[in-house]
């Protein structure tokens, strides 16, 4: 039988609440698909730099490198940790994407039915939006150097700076990743950049334009950034595959959740082009949200987006089709029947906690016909 192997790093916050439930929904669906898996826990993020001194120890890293697919919850500040040392929990996160390659993050957005009312934007707005962010992940403002505060020196005061750089070959990796997504969709590619101002993104449009030509089925556009930022509440439903550089998608991600109510509703996929063991796409698979240092130790936390990560990851890096599919018809299910966690609910409703969203989950799932 099958045994696939994945790293399970919950992280900080309400990342382990989260995983929890999404690590045993992992391992019913495996199951249910006649195959086993070996979910093999360890730290990251501010637990890490704690008891192992660094935000993701080498151990971890060589267990991430041997695995199927590492299932990961959130990193970073519940208040603790000193803002000024040189051990962030988020370094985990750069270290993984940038040492395994992981350049495409793919956020799905598509507002379920019954939760319209959970959004602050209208029905009329919401219905038919199905769209996918493809977010460029290992270039761009976040990796560039220098990146530093600059002590102010002869009465000055301090600076600091950070520097956006990209290759032509990062932007033509990530476009062709959108395109090839874009034609198993509805063959929309709308391109997010800053052309007016940022040479980075004239370099971006420059490849955009030249690539776009390998894929004529596909209608291209350029959209600005800011512009993107209305459009994507004013007209969501205009959109298909949306393809940007990194800062600009992690923030417009964070706009996009809102069209289906809620940060605890969006999982994602990081990709590159390993393969792992089984022959599969090896992927990173985690919620979009943070570690909600708000909310974190009270039952309050959606666990719906880290479930449907582990349903990206059934996909993507299991290649069981089915199994996620059933994943996604079981959330679909309990929200239909009306369970709701307190970020999802409206005034008056009912809720229900992060372990009993999950188990809902688990009993819509297990009801479910054998793969
Ligand atoms: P956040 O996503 O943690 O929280 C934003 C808001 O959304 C909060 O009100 C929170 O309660 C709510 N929320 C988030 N996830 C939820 C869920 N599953 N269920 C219900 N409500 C949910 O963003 P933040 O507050 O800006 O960041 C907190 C920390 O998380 C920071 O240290 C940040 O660096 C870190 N962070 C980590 C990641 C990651 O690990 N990938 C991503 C984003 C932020």
């Amino acid at each position: 039988m099958e045994t696939y192997t994945i790293a399970v790093l919950a992280g900080d916050g309400i990342g382990p609440e989260v995983t929890t439930e999404a690590a045993r929904v992992l391992e019913a669906a495996v199951k249910q698909a006649g195959r086993t898996v070996a979910l093999r826990e360890a730290l990251v993020g501010q637990a890490a730099i704690e008891r192992e001194g660094a935000a993701i120890s080498e151990e971890t890293m060589a267990l991430c490198q041997r695995s199927d697919a590492v299932l990961f919850g959130a990193v970073g500040g519940a208040g603790v940790g000193n803002p000024n040392s040189k051990q962030q929990p988020e370094q985990a996160l750069f270290r993984l994407r940038k040492d395994l390659e992981l350049f495409a993050n793919l956020r799905p957005v598509r507002p379920y039915p019954a939760l319209v009312g959970a959004s602050t934007l209208k029905r009329s707005v919401l219905s038919g939006v199905d769209l996918v962010v493809v977010r460029e992940l290992t270039g761009g403002l976040y990796y560039g150097k220098p990146s530093e505060i600059r002590d102010g020196v002869d009465g000055k005061g301090a600076s600091a700076v950070d520097t956006m750089a990209y290759t032509e070959e990062e932007i033509e990796r990530i476009v062709r990743y959108a395109y090839t997504l874009a034609q198993g969709r509805r063959k929309r590619l709308t391109s997010v950049d800053k052309a007016n101002v940022l040479s980075c993104s004239r370099l971006w449009r420059r490849v955009v334009d030249r690539v776009s030509a390998d894929y004529p089925d596909v209608e291209t556009r350029h959209l600005l950034v800011d512009s993107c930022a209305m459009a994507l509440i004013r007209s969501p439903r205009d959109f298909d595959v949306i393809v940007t550089e990194n800062m600009f998608g992690d923030i417009l991600t964070d706009e996009a959740s809102m069209l289906t109510g809620s940060m605890g509703m969006l999982p994602s996929a990081s990709l590159g082009l390993r393969k792992t063991a089984h022959g599969h796409q090896f992927g990173l698979y985690e919620p979009i949200h943070g570690t909600a240092p708000d909310i974190t130790g009270q039952g309050k936390a959606n666990p719906l987006a880290a479930i449907l990560s582990a349903a990206l990851l059934l996909r993507y890096s299991l290649g069981l089709q089915r199994a996620a599919g059933a994943v996604e018809r079981a959330v679909r299910q309990v929200i239909a029947q009306g369970y709701r966690t307190p970020d999802i609910a409206r005034p008056g409703e009912q809720v229900v906690s992060t372990r009993e969203m999950g188990a809902a989950v688990l009993g819509a799932l297990t009801a479910s016909k054998k793969e």
